[in-house]
C-alpha cells in the first residue's frame, strides 16, 4: 500500500515536532491519555442514548516492554474507522478555520506546545515510529495506521477484536539532551501520570512492581500487579459538602508549597456560556518573594480535569496577583485546531468572573469576618493600593472599598467608607498624614490641632499610599488632604483672616527669614494649624517631601521637587522672643538656619549640613550660658 502524505500544515507540525527543541516532551502522555479520556467520553455519551451501544468497562491502559522500547497506550474508546484515520491523524487543523500556518509566523513553537498542545502529533516528540491500532464500535473491521516520518503514513487492515484504540510509541534511542528512556519506566510513568493526568475520570491502568511481606519476617518479593494509578476525581470536582477544611487545606499546602494554611478558600462552580471551576485560596502569609520579580503570578488552568499549564496570568487580574488556585474549564478544548481568538475570548470571560468573584469575597469577609479581613489586609494590602495607583487608577473603582488605613481613630484600620461616615459635619476633606511610623506621625507638629478639633486623620506609614491618593484624588467627592501640605484647610474663616493679617502684619521679618535661608525654602510664612510645637515644613499641593523622598530612594526623581513651605507658629514663645531680637535690629539668619534644620527633623529628614547646624547650636548655648 502506498505512503500516504500528510498534509502541508501537518508535515510542518511534524517537522516541528520530531526535531522539536520544546524541553518539555513529558506532555505527549497528557495528550494521548486525553484523547484516550475524549474518546472514551463519545462512546459513553453513545451508549446513553442508544441502548444496543455497549459500554465495556471503560478504561486506559498503560503497557511498557522495556525490550522492545514501547510504550502502548490502550483505551476502549469509541475508535476510528478508516475515514476517521485518514481525516484525525492525517491532517491536522481539519476543525474550524484556524490557520495553523499564520499562528506559527505569529507565535514560537514553545507557545503553541506549551499552552494548549498538540494532541496526537505530539507524540513524535518521543518516538520515531508510531502504530495506531484501532476499531470502531460500530465496525467489523479493524485498521493499522503507521507512520515513522513526517514524510507520511500507511493505514492496513489489521485483526484487532475489541473496539477501541492501541497507541504503541517505538520510543526514540537516548541522546546527549534527552533520557528518552524515562518514558519506559514505570515509575516515571507514574509520576507523569499523577502530575498531568491524575484527574481523568476513568482509571488509568498499569503493572506496577510492588514488594510484598513473606511468611518469613523481614523478607519481601516483588509482584506485579495491575493498578490504577490516577486517582480519577480532583478534590475541586467533587460535592462541595463532601469536603472537609482540612482536605482543602492539605491540597493547598501541596500543591502550592506553602507550610501555613491558606487564610480563606474560594471553590465555586459557574454554569453559563463559559462554564468553569475554581478552587482559588488566599494565602495567609506573603510569600518572601512577593513583593519581587521572582514571584510567580497566575492559576493553574485544567480543562476538563486535564492538566494544561501552570502560572496562567490571562486567569486574574495583576491587583489579585496574591490569589492561589485553580481553574478547570470543559469549555476549553485542548488543542490548536480550535481558533486561537476564541480561546483568548473564553479565557478573559473566565477572568472577568474570577475578578469579580475574588472581590466579592474580600467585600463579604470585610463586612463580616473584619478581625481575617485585616490580617489579610497586612500582608496584601499594600498590593491592592499599588493596584488603584497603577496604570493611571485604572483599577481604582474596583479596588477603593477594599483598602484600609489606620488612623488616629484609635490607631485602628479603617476604610474610607467608615472614615467618611464618621466625618465631622462642617469637614469637607479627607486628611491624611504621612509618616514612616505612628508614633512618629503622632509627634508631628501639624497634627495636634486637627486632632484637638475631633478631625480623624487617616496614617499614611506606606511609601505607596501617598501617590494613591494623588490618583484616586478624591473619596465620594471629599479630596485627600495631607496634612503635611500647605493646602489643609480646617481653620475657621475668622482664624484664617487672623492669620492672613499676622502674615501682612510680619511681612518684614518674614522676609529676612527666607532671605537667609535662601533657596533652601520656597516661601516662609505664619501659621496658624501649629499648637505647641513653633515650625513645621510642608509642601504645596502637588509632589509632596514624603513622595520626593520616595522617588529619589528609587532613582526616580528626575530632579523633580517638592515646594519646601517653612511654617512657622506666630502664638509660640519662639517667635515671639524671634521678632523681639529682630525689632531690636540683632541679626536672625542663625537663628532662622536652626528652625529650618529643625523643622526638616521633626518631618523626619536628614538635614543638610549636621556639622553647621551643630555649631550652631553649640554657638547659641554658650551665649546662652554666659
Ligand atoms: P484533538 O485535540 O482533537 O484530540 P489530536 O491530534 O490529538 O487532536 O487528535 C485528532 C483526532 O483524532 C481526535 O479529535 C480524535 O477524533 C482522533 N483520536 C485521537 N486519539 C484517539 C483515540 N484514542 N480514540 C479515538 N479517536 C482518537
Amino acid at each position: 500500500m502506498a505512503l500516504k502524505k500528510f498534509k502541508t500544515e501537518s508535515k510542518r507540525l511534524l517537522d516541528l515536532m520530531a526535531n522539536s527543541i520544546y524541553t518539555n516532551k513529558d506532555i505527549f502522555l497528557r495528550e494521548l491519555i486525553s484523547n484516550a479520556s475524549d474518546a472514551l467520553d463519545k462512546l459513553h455519551y453513545l451508549a446513553l442514548t442508544n441502548t444496543d451501544i455497549k459500554e465495556d468497562d471503560p478504561k486506559i491502559e498503560l503497557a511498557v516492554d522495556h525490550s522492545g522500547r514501547i510504550l502502548t497506550i490502550k483505551d476502549n474508546g469509541i475508535g476510528m474507522d478508516k475515514d476517521d484515520l485518514d481525516n484525525n491523524l492525517g491532517t491536522i487543523a481539519k476543525s474550524g478555520s484556524f490557520d495553523f500556518k499564520e499562528a506559527l509566523n505569529k507565535q514560537s513553537d514553545v507557545d503553541i506546545i506549551g499552552q494548549f498542545g498538540v494532541g496526537f502529533y505530539s507524540a513524535f516528540m518521543v518516538a520515531d515510529k508510531i502504530s495506531v491500532k484501532t476499531r470502531k464500535y460500530n465496525s467489523d473491521k479493524a485498521y493499522l495506521w503507521q507512520s515513522s516520518s513526517q514524510d507520511g503514513y500507511e493505514i492496513k487492515d489489521d485483526d484487532k477484536e475489541d473496539v477501541g484504540t492501541e497507541i504503541i510509541l517505538h520510543i526514540k534511542e537516548d541522546t546527549k539532551e534527552c533520557n528518552y528512556s524515562k518514558y519506559l519506566d514505570e515509575d516515571e510513568l507514574q509520576l507523569l501520570v499523577k502530575k498531568y493526568s491524575d484527574y481523568i475520570r476513568y482509571p488509568i491502568k498499569m503493572d506496577v512492581e510492588v514488594s510484598k511481606a513473606t511468611e518469613k519476617e523481614g523478607e519481601t518479593r516483588t509482584e506485579i500487579e495491575n493498578r490504577t494509578i490516577n486517582s480519577m476525581q480532583p478534590l475541586w470536582r467533587k460535592n462541595k459538602k463532601d469536603i472537609k477544611e482540612e482536605d482543602y487545606d492539605d491540597f493547598y499546602m501541596q500543591n502550592f508549597y506553602d507550610y501555613n494554611k491558606p487564610l480563606k478558600t474560594i471553590h465555586y462552580s459557574v454554569e453559563g456560556n463559559t462554564s468553569y471551576t475554581a478552587l482559588l485560596y488566599i494565602p495567609s502569609k506573603a510569600p518572601y518573594n512577593y513583593y519581587t520579580t521572582d514571584y510567580k503570578l497566575g492559576l493553574k488552568l485544567y480543562s476538563k480535569g486535564v492538566f494544561i499549564k501552570d502560572e496562567a496570568k490571562e486567569l486574574v487580574s495583576d491587583y489579585f496577583r496574591f490569589i492561589r488556585g485553580l481553574v478547570d474549564s470543559d469549555d476549553l478544548s485542548l488543542n490548536i485546531s480550535r481558533e486561537l481568538l476564541q480561546q483568548d475570548h473564553q479565557m478573559s470571560a473566565i477572568k472577568k468572573s474570577i475578578d469579580k468573584r475574588i472581590k466579592s469575597t474580600l467585600e463579604k469577609m470585610l463586612k463580616d469576618d473584619r478581625a481575617n479581613y485585616e490580617k489579610f489586609f497586612a500582608e496584601f494590602g499594600a498590593q491592592l493600593k499599588f493596584g488603584a495607583y497603577e496604570n493611571y487608577g485604572q483599577n481604582k473603582d474596583v479596588l477603593v472599598d477594599l483598602l484600609l488605613f489606620k488612623s488616629s481613630f484609635e490607631d485602628q484600620y479603617v476604610s474610607l467608607k467608615e472614615y467618611v461616615s464618621r466625618m465631622k459635619e462642617d469637614q469637607k476633606d479627607i486628611y491624611y498624614a504621612v509618616g514612616e511610623s505612628i508614633d512618629k506621625i503622632k509627634a508631628m507638629p501639624q497634627i495636634e490641632r486637627l486632632l484637638d478639633k475631633g478631625y480623624e486623620v487617616l496614617y499614611f506609614l506606606e511609601n505607596v499610599d501617598e501617590f494613591m491618593a494623588s490618583i484616586l484624588m478624591n473619596y465620594e467627592d471629599h479630596p485627600f488632604k495631607s496634612i503635611n501640605k500647605g493646602d489643609v484647610d480646617f481653620e475657621s474663616e475668622d482664624e484664617k483672616e487672623k492669620t492672613k493679617k499676622e502674615n501682612e502684619d510680619n511681612k518684614d521679618i518674614l522676609t529676612t527669614i527666607k532671605n537667609a535661608l535662601g533657596d533652601k525654602v520656597d516661601e516662609v510664612r505664619l501659621s496658624s494649624r501649629l499648637k505647641s510645637h513653633p515650625v513645621c515644613l510642608v509642601s504645596d499641593d502637588g509632589l509632596s517631601l514624603e513622595m520626593e523622598q520616595v522617588l529619589s530612594d528609587m532613582n526616580q526623581n528626575a530632579g523633580i521637587k517638592a515646594k519646601r513651605i517653612l511654617e512657622i507658629n506666630p502664638d509660640h514663645d519662639l517667635f515671639k522672643s524671634l521678632r523681639k531680637t529682630f525689632e531690636e535690629k540683632e541679626a536672625i539668619d542663625d537663628y532662622a538656619k536652626v528652625l529650618y534644620d529643625q523643622a526638616l527633623l521633626i518631618a523626619g529628614f536628614k538635614i543638610d549640613d549636621p556639622v553647621e547646624y551643630t555649631k550652631l547650636i553649640s554657638d547659641l548655648m554658650v551665649k546662652a550660658m554666659k
